[in-house]
């Protein structure tokens, strides 16, 4: 057909990123005046090498998942001897060696008592499971709890359950009539702290209380204090409301320790983590759950089952990159980088809070979050937004705002000399745009 062979010759003339704009729809991107997307070929540490050769510093872990930096070379071997072995295979009614082995090495380590593992393959996948358990294990016990208490702005995902319990947003927008109803609270403080504790003691059927602990990344990377939470979450074991830890952002050493909720004493009935599970090389969730969980679902009723299972449940290859990633991780030398990355933060923290345009800096652990003052402008929508974009692109650094917030949030093997490049390229960003 000389229609399509004719098309074909014109797409192999184009470069990647013509080939792209005819082809792809990205995530997160107004296709009508989108930038074009920048074709990146190599990823190697902390760089990833465009087209031209031109070098950028991922700074924010591409959507924070690459903890260790690109193209690893131990998970590369790990990955590439478990695809001669074994790629996948159906987690109903078989099992496999990565996918035991992940979850013997994973449940000790985190927060609490965790003892079941559920696979799923993202972290909003991984939010649904645990919002799941919490709806059925009310239900299965025949107590009729079906509210969900979360924080506003939170950020918990984009699939339906996930968009309900995370706080209503230019994101949610043209769906909002059709998510399901959730009671939103404001991030406790000292302020209002016995208010909201008060609150939740009064809450008759309410049945799980999901959050970020510590820092709610994508609503702004809104941080607060681990004591006011260890708080909230006595009211809720009090008022026996189920506690759901997505720490799909803040695990695997993000906020300084290798979970956040290590900071509190408080611990919860459920963990949801994805992003830093396999180092950034695969997409994995896994949802974490007590006996105690677990246990309400086990029954000669077919009905109590947890109906629930995505086709690639536990695939081996996510399960294997993990298990390396876990090696890396959990090596005194990662945890140096992660104390060093925090303090050089926090000494970036002090030399420039007191600029005119820094409206608010914070920190927690290796994330550090710089809000540019903008008078009345501060929707995400703003042309400040963008400019910052394209700042630091311009400078080889990947810096992706959230609005007029700007945060480094780097692999951990990061040098100093690539903090130090960022951090005055944020400086001279506060002067210049
Ligand atoms: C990114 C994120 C999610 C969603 O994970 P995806 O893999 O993007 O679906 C859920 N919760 C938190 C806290 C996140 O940061």
């Amino acid at each position: 057909m000389p229609d399509s062979s004719n098309r074909h010759t014109t797409s192999s003339q184009l470069n990647l990123t013509e080939r792209d704009k005819k082809v792809i729809w990205h995530p997160y991107t107004q296709m009508k005046n989108a930038l074009p997307h920048i074709p990146i070929v190599r990823g190697e540490g902390v760089y990833v090498f465009d087209e031209n050769g031109k070098r950028y510093i991922d700074a924010v872990s591409s959507w924070w998942v690459n903890i260790h930096g690109h193209s690893h070379p131990y998970i590369a071997q790990k990955v590439a001897e478990q695809l001669n072995v074994l790629e996948h295979v159906i987690f109903a009614g078989f099992t496999h060696e990565p996918a035991v082995l992940l979850a013997e090495r994973l449940l000790p380590i985190l927060p609490g008592k965790q003892d079941k593992v559920f696979y799923t393959d993202n972290g909003s996948t991984a939010v649904e499971v645990a919002l799941k358990m919490c709806l059925q294990y009310w239900d299965n016990r025949g107590t009729a709890k079906t509210k969900i208490l979360a924080f506003k702005n939170a950020y918990h995902g984009d699939t339906f359950g996930a968009m309900s319990v995370s706080g209503r947003s230019i994101f949610t927008d043209a769906f909002n009539s059709l998510l399901f109803d959730v009671e939103f609270i404001d991030l406790p403080d000292e302020g209002n702290i016995s208010n909201l504790t008060a609150h939740i003691l009064n809450l008759k059927d309410t049945a799980c209380f999901i959050f970020e602990p510590l820092i709610l990344g994508s609503g702004g990377m809104l941080m607060y204090e681990a004591k006011y939470l260890d708080q909230l979450l006595s009211a809720c074991k009090e008022a026996e409301i189920l506690i759901i830890a997505d720490e799909v952002m803040t695990g695997f050493g993000r906020t300084g320790t290798y979970f956040a909720c290590e900071k509190l004493t408080n611990k919860p009935d459920i963990i949801c983590l994805s992003k830093g599970l396999t180092g950034g090389t695969m997409p994995l969730g896994v949802t974490t759950c007590t006996n105690e969980i677990f246990e309400a679902f086990l029954s000669d009723n077919k009905l109590k089952t947890l109906y629930h299972g995505h086709s690639f449940t536990a695939n081996p290859i996510a399960c294997v990159a993990s298990l390396a990633s876990l090696d890396i991780l959990l090596k005194s030398e990662t945890l140096q980088n992660i104390k060093r990355i925090e303090a050089k933060h926090a000494v970036f923290l002090e030399e420039i809070k007191t600029h005119p345009k820094v409206k608010a800096i914070r920190q927690t652990g290796t994330i550090i979050a710089v809000e540019w003052e903008t008078g009345n402008e501060t929707s995400y929508l703003s042309n400040l937004r963008n400019s910052l974009y394209a700042y630091f692109l311009e400078k080889g650094i990947i810096l992706r705002p959230l609005g007029n917030i700007i945060y480094i949030l780097p692999p951990y093997i990061i040098s100093n000399e690539d903090l130090d490049y960022i951090y005055a390229a944020i400086k001279t960003a506060l002067e210049e745009v």
